[in-house]
């Protein structure tokens, strides 16, 4: 119990920190606040139960495990005892403050007895968890605490020491508030003279310090150390990193995957107003452009660099961490977030501060950063916005996108070629392929992809899978000379003006050839293609222009097949082959299975890569990479990953996209003599059928 003086000072004291922690709140809020709110993709729906999932997800920690064991059990021991320390806060203050009466009168029996237990084993939790956090970080000086190489940009504060700083903080003081807090109470039971046993670490501390003079003033001390540092934190909470307490539920409860509304594959991007007229801009330059959850993000960042730690662009040395992304608006947002709470423009554009021009076009739009994330943060979709005002508004980017521009332009491939050469990988084949025209009926239709219509490599798979669907009776067709790129790449780039037109043309093409002819009963016609590419554009990102089509990628189709008996499966061979995920099947929409039973179906061993399925590492093909040169780094993407797919002694690298099958073969270790080719799965199928 406090004297009254003392009662007094805490009162005053906790008035000032109180006023102070709001204003800082609500400053952050505002901030916040600024973020555009037009949203297509539903973030804001469900709320209820957007909230309780991600009450859920934090509760149990599940974001959290999954990577890092050690690092998440250490996190654990913080969180959940940090989280009862608010429990506990609020009852230690109750003690000293109330008057003794009011005390003796309140017994709790069993349930005070558990929550001394509670409190004094959550208190050591917390001091071993946070000690080993500490010495992660600055005597073993993890090097998975690095947002990245030389060339990655830092903010200023953050070059300067700045998130090193603000975790010493934030880690001191967990330690010395629960520790000031443990100590006194091990004061309190050695004044009493008794420990009852429901606190024992406090025990412990009793029977050390021992019985005598001056221990009510032990107590104090405790008292005062462990709630006077909360007080002097306060104002300073809003600031620091320990904000991701609050930040990161929120976060998580707009998040596109939440199993509340319905799940947002990552790849989805928010479509573009590009009819309206006031529009002074396209895309994303300043903060103040970024959309609500995006300026969220950097609030509920907990700065571990999970993202980058997979990330390929970071781990090929180029200039791109999406981690540094993150914590880069971080400081920029704290240090102006007077004026920016004041609805004032943000000083200086992104490209200033938080991310490298040359950057902005290294990432593969791979959304290994977003699966990673523990807290739901998306710093893929910043970057493509970004790409967008530098394409849209600025006009500046790689020149080599200008070609396949052009060619998207012109012909309706990025290659620029010409639209009557679409059905040459048809040439040779035994039955003839009919276009929709020819066989209006059809109950599939085929979408063959630019890759799979021009690139000789993937004209092979295509030849492969039209055996495949005719063998098994597929009543196919497809649109031939009349087909145009999805427009992936150009979006993906950040020109949506080109996506708009190619992928409105195609959803009028596709809804003109879907709706002719007759199915049986209530059957819908299937769009199958052998791109992921196309795959995701098509079933994914065609709904926002009105295109709503099932659409099957070929290895689910397959598989399928196989199931079903209509394809059947080959003996084994004892050949050993990797199967690489490309990351638009396997992260972006959860496709593994199926080109594992395809494996098998061709009678092929599989020997899994360590990163495979939804952990798969990128090609380094996608987000438009494809068709410019790859950023100056210390690796190329294709060689980090065709060295991990030869490693695992496989015979033949499978994947199930064109590019991927691309990017893999260009890789340099891919030219050797006797190096270990790769194919697409649907050539290997077909291969062993034919065998057998
Ligand atoms: S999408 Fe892939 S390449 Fe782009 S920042 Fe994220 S992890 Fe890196
Ligand atoms: S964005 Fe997510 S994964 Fe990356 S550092 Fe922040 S919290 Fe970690």
């Amino acid at each position: 119990m406090l004297t009254t003086p003392e009662k007094l000072v805490f009162v005053l004291l906790a008035a000032v920190a109180l006023a102070f922690a709001f204003t800082g709140f609500r400053r952050v809020a505002r901030v916040i606040a600024r973020g555009e709110r037009g949203h297509a993709l539903p973030r804001f729906d469900h709320l209820p139960r957007r909230a309780g999932s991600a009450l859920l997800r934090t509760a149990t920690q599940v974001t959290v495990f999954p990577d890092r064991p050690w690092v998440s059990l250490f996190h654990a021991f913080v969180f959940y005892g940090f989280v009862f320390y608010l429990l506990v806060n609020v009852v230690d203050a109750a003690h000293g403050l109330l008057p003794r009466a009011w005390l003796a009168a309140l017994d709790f029996g069993w349930l005070g007895d558990l929550f001394r237990l509670a409190a004094d084993l959550f208190g050591a939790s917390v001091l071993v968890g946070v000690a080993w956090l500490l010495a992660r970080r600055f005597v073993r000086r993890d090097p998975r605490l690095s947002p990245g190489g030389p060339r990655v940009m830092l903010h200023e504060a953050v070059a300067a020491g700045g998130v090193q700083r603000d975790s010493l903080i934030v880690g001191v003081f967990i330690l010395l508030h629960v520790g000031f807090r443990l100590v006194g109470e091990g004061f309190a039971l050695a004044h009493e003279g008794h420990a009852d046993g429901w606190q024992p670490v406090a025990g412990l501390l009793a029977a050390a310090i021992g019985p005598g003079e001056g221990r009510l003033v032990g107590w104090h001390v405790g008292w005062w150390g462990a709630l006077g540092l909360v007080l002097a934190f306060l104002p300073y909470f809003p600031r620091s990193k320990h904000l991701h307490l609050f930040t990161a539920p929120v976060n998580l409860a707009l998040d596109r995957r939440t199993p509340a509304g319905a799940p947002v594959p990552y790849g989805v991007l928010e479509p573009v107003d590009l009819e309206d007229e006031d529009a002074e801009r396209f895309g994303v330059s300043h903060l103040e452009h970024l959309r609500l959850p995006q300026l969220l993000d950097p609030y509920a960042c907990i700065q571990c660099h999970r993202c980058s730690e997979v990330c390929p662009a970071t781990q090929t040395g180029k200039a791109l961490s999406p981690s540094a992304l993150e914590i880069n608006k971080r400081y920029e947002l704290v240090a102006n977030a007077t004026a920016l709470a004041a609805g004032e423009p943000s000083p200086r554009p992104l490209l200033e501060f938080a991310i490298a021009p040359e950057a902005v076009w290294a990432c593969t739009t791979c959304g290994a950063c977003m699966d990673a994330c523990p807290v739901g943060c998306e710093p893929m979709i910043d970057i493509v916005d970004l790409r967008r005002h530098q394409v849209m508004t600025e006009g500046d980017f790689p020149a080599e996108l200008q070609t396949a521009f052009r060619g998207l332009e012109r012909n309706g491939n990025p290659w620029g070629l010409a639209a009557h050469l679409r059905m040459d990988w048809a040439a040779g084949l035994d039955a003839a392929v009919l276009t929709v025209a020819d066989n209006p009926d059809f109950e599939v239709l085929f979408w063959v992809g630019c890759a799979g219509s021009y690139d000789p490599a993937a004209q092979a798979t295509t030849r492969a899978l039209a055996r495949l669907l005719e063998r098994a009776g597929v009543n196919y067709a497809v649109l031939g000379k009349g087909e145009r790129c999805t427009g992936d790449p150009a979006r993906r780039a950040g020109n949506e003006y080109l996506y708009f037109q190619l992928a409105s043309d195609n959803v009028v093409r596709l809804d003109e050839a879907l709706a002719g002819g007759a199915l049986d009963g209530a059957r819908r016609k299937k769009v199958v293609t052998a791109c992921p590419h196309c795959f995701h554009t098509l079933a994914a990102e065609y709904p926002q222009l009105g295109g709503d089509y099932e659409v099957v990628h070929h290895t689910d189709f397959l598989a399928m097949l196989v199931r079903e008996g209509r394809l059947p499966a080959a003996s084994a061979t004892g050949a050993r082959v990797t199967f690489h995920d490309p990351c638009y099947t396997g992260r972006h929409h959860g496709i593994v299975a199926a080109p594992r039973a395809l494996v098998a179906a061709a009678g092929a061993t599989l020997r899994e890569m360590p990163r495979h399925g939804r952990r798969s590492f990128c090609c380094g093909g996608g987000g438009a990479q494809f068709w410019k040169e790859e950023e100056a780094g210390d690796a190329r993407v294709a060689d980090v990953r065709y060295a991990e797919a030869a490693a695992t002694g496989a015979q033949v690298v499978v994947t199930g996209c064109p590019f991927c099958r691309s990017m893999l073969g260009s890789a340099t270790a891919a030219q050797d003599e006797g190096a270990v080719p790769v194919r697409d799965v649907a050539l290997l199928l077909a291969e062993g059928l034919d065998r057998a």
